[in-house]
């Protein structure tokens, strides 16, 4: 066999293909194919760790957002137990409907705040410097400027605002407002109209200033 680039002869196809190969690269690519697939695929793969990164920084993103977007947690001065005893006519809406207190599951939930005796409009307080986000807190509300969470999160948007009303007032700020004794409160999430928010203010009933301030103490405190 005889190579017509160089003309050297071989004796055999084998000597003649090796020929071919080392000396002019013939049938070199057909071996390098698999070599180039394998390149490609390992770059491919190389790629996905940077994918998992990206993802999991992205949810964490997500989570911090999340986090910081929900009500937190109310830093509260509390004095020691007994150290007042007041009441507070107290009422939440969440769109239109009453948030009932007389149930089970918002009576005498904290010993230092709390409703009780199966009615649902008195709010004691029995520790001084107790927050309106602490009342609510303890009422498992959590609640911040635009956001409150009662069962689920109802947030300021579009024509529906959430709302903390002192005596008639409103203002975001009365989240950390420590409430005094008769104090009206309304929790209000619901419809912008200044009109139905009146209604709701006026409908507040007024039970605070018959409440027996001799009662419970320290009787309903068992934790
Ligand atoms: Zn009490
Ligand atoms: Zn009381």
């Amino acid at each position: 066999m005889k190579c017509d680039q160089c003309s050297r002869e071989f004796q055999s196809e084998e000597g003649y293909n090796q020929h071919m190969r080392d000396k002019h690269g013939v049938g070199k690519e057909k071996k390098e194919a698999p070599v180039a697939q394998q390149h490609k695929y390992k770059k491919k793969r190389s790629m996905k760790p940077v994918a998992y990164v990206l993802v999991v920084l992205i949810i964490i993103g997500l989570g911090y957002w999340a986090v910081s977007a929900m009500p937190q947690k109310p830093k509260v001065n509390l004095g020691s137990l007994g150290s007042t005893h007041i009441h507070q006519d107290f009422r939440a809406y969440i769109d239109g409907t009453i948030v009932d207190f007389s149930q089970p599951s918002y009576q005498l939930q904290n010993q230092y705040v709390h409703f009780e005796g199966g009615d649902g409009n008195v709010h004691h307080v029995h520790a001084t410097g107790a927050t309106l986000a602490y009342a609510l807190d303890a009422l498992r509300i959590r609640a911040n400027a635009s956001c409150i969470t009662v069962g689920r999160q109802y947030c300021t948007s579009g024509d529906k605002v959430v709302k903390y009303f002192v005596n008639g007032d409103d203002n975001s700020n009365y989240l950390d407002y420590v409430m005094k004794d008769l104090d009206k409160i309304l929790v209000y999430y619901g419809t912008d109209n200044e009109t139905l928010m009146q209604e709701q203010i006026n409908l507040i009933p007024d039970k605070a200033k018959n409440q027996d301030k001799t009662d419970e103490l320290p009787s309903h405190i068992p934790r």
